[in-house]
Parts: C-alpha cells; structure tokens; sequence
C-alpha cells in the first residue's frame, strides 16, 4: 500500500479563502476588521519566525494585527498589565502570546491573565474546560487543524481506534479531548508509556506529537492506518523532518501528512478562523461574555 498524502498547504489555502469572505462581510456590515494583538517577549529566532508568519497571514485575509515586543528582561507585571489593557480595547478580538516565553514568567499567570473571550489560543482554563465538556469557543489551533484535515479527508471518527503520541497541553491533551468528543475511542501515550508500538499498532488513526524524530517505524503501525504527523524537528544538516519515518510509513499507511505541508500552515490557519469568531460573537447584539474580568488565581501547592 502506498499513503495518500494529505496537502496540508492546500486545506489551508481553501480554509484562509473562507476567512477573507467572513472578513469581508465583517467589515461590509461593521466597518471594522477583526483584531488580534501578538507579544512576543525576548529574542528566540524561532519564535520570531512564527510571529512573523502570523502577523503575514492576518494581513493576508484582512485582520488587523497588532505586535507588541518586549525583551526578555522585562518585568512579567508589564505585560500582563498590557493584556489587561488589551483586554478592554474593542479593536483586539484576540490575543495571543507567543510561547515560550523566558524562565523567569510564570506562564500560566500570563495566559490566564487572558480574556478567555479573546483567548483565540485556547490555552485559558476556561476554554481548556469547554474542551473538556465539549463546548469551547476556542479550540487549540493545533489539535483544531489536525480535526479539520481529517474533516477534509472524509475521515471519519466515530467508534475508530485513536491512538495520540505526545501528552502535552498545547497540543496531546487538547487532541484526545477533541478526539474523544467525536466518539473515538482515544489512547494517549507520552514519554513514560512502556512499549509504545503495542498502543500505536492498535491505531486506526494515529497521531503524533512527541518532538523526536523517527520515533514512529513502519513496523509500529498498522496497515492502512491514517498517520497524522504533527512533529517538527529540525535535523543538524538543516532539513525539517516529523516524528513519523515518513517514507517507511507511508509504505504501510492509507493516509499521512508530511513535514514540511501537513499540519503546521493549518495552525497558522486555525488562528485566523478563531480570531474571526472572535470578532463574530463581540459583535452579536446578544454577546454573553464568557468570562472577561479572570483575576489570574495563584496555584494551590
Ligand atoms: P512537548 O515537549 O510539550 O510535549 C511532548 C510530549 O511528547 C510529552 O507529553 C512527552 O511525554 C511526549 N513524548 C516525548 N518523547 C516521547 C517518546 N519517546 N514516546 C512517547 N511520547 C513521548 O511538545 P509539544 O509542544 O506538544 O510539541 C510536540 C511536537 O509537535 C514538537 O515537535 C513541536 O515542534 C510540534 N508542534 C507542531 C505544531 C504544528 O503546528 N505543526 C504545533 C505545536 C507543536
């Protein structure tokens, strides 16, 4: 069997059209385009790619971005005072820090610092409980982008053997959850899980987020299993790769993604679509905050 591979670059491109026309009308019927606001804090190259990409793809479908810089030394009660004022400023829809941020910010009191009604990343507790319930506004872009070429494929997920690599909160935790709510039956294994190939030969579906190249052989997959690659890595000849073996796998699978042209344009995508709803439900006559005013709670040791 040879692996249809799944145009990543292609989806996007028809998801960003679909977010133009709901811009356009936005502004047909409003005036005003939707906003986000992007921190970065320090100089990380990576990091400041992908601002890059973000800000370049906002003006690409005609949201308004707005990029606030810091350096790395700043002291963390500035820009969790800036996201407060972004908080109430009706141009921003969305707000999104880019991660990571230094070690000296305690990242979960700036996220949560985060109107979960601009929280377009999906990473404040209350959307992570939206997701946990089923109902969230915002979903991870990530995990949402993985649901979406899935959709596209005419994947279908409902009593399918899903088996996620990768257990963190950006991207594994949100995944299962979603995955779960569409009636899969989800395994998730992480760094700690012994034996991995005996979970991941069950797959219908497999998806993995572990940050380790070739972690995933042919050998550990099922025939005809649908493969969905969300690692990026970066090899020391400079070449970006997965976590799959792509070539060995895609031997064996019915569907895989590639690294570079799978998932990642479609979480750059996600964004635009979770800023414009954003922007959607602060315009309706009947908007119903979900939470603005969250005071950022200090953990319970
Ligand atoms: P993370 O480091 O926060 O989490 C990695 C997870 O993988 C952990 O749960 C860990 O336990 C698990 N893991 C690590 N080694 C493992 C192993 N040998 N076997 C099984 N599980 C293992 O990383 P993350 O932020 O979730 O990102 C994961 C990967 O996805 C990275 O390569 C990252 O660059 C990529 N990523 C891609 C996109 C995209 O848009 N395509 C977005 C976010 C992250």
């Amino acid at each position: 069997m040879t692996a249809k591979i799944i145009d990543g670059v292609a989806v996007a491109k028809a998801i960003r059209q679909e977010c133009r026309e709901r811009v356009q009308h936005i502004v047909a019927q409003r005036g005003i385009p939707p906003g986000l606001a992007v921190i970065i804090v320090g100089a990380d190259p990576a990091s400041q790619i992908y601002v890059r990409n973000k800000i370049r793809a906002c003006a690409n479908v005609g949201i308004k971005s707005f990029r606030f810089d810091y350096p790395a030394e700043v002291n963390p009660d500035t820009v969790i005072d800036k996201i407060m004022r972004l908080n109430d400023d009706p141009a921003v829809h969305g707000i999104l820090v880019q991660l990571p941020l230094p070690p000296s910010f305690d990242m979960s009191r700036v996220l949560h610092s985060i109107s979960a009604d601009k929280d377009v990343d999906g990473f404040h507790l209350y959307n992570v409980g939206g997701l946990v319930v089923g109902g969230t506004v915002f979903p991870p872009c990530t995990p949402y982008g993985v649901l979406k070429l899935l959709e596209h494929e005419r994947i279908t997920l409902e009593g399918k053997n899903v088996v996620v690599v990768g257990a963190s909160n950006i991207v594994g935790k949100p995944m299962a959850l979603m995955l779960m709510q569409h009636e899969a039956t989800v395994c998730i294994c992480h760094a700690k899980t012994r034996d991995l190939a005996q979970f991941t030969m069950l797959a219908d579906i497999l998806v993995v987020a572990a940050g380790h190249p070739n972690l995933i052989q042919p050998e550990m997959v099922r025939t005809g299993a649908v493969v969905i690659d969300v690692g990026i890595n970066r090899l020391k000849d400079g070449r970006l790769v997965g976590d799959v073996n792509f070539d060995g796998v895609a031997a064996k699978a019915s569907c895989i993604t590639p690294v570079p042209g799978g998932v990642g344009p479609m979480t750059v995508s996600m964004l635009l679509v979770n800023t414009i709803t954003s922007c959607e439900r602060w315009q309706q006559q009947n908007f119903a905050p979900m939470w603005t005013k969250f005071a950022p709670a200090q953990a319970i040791k």
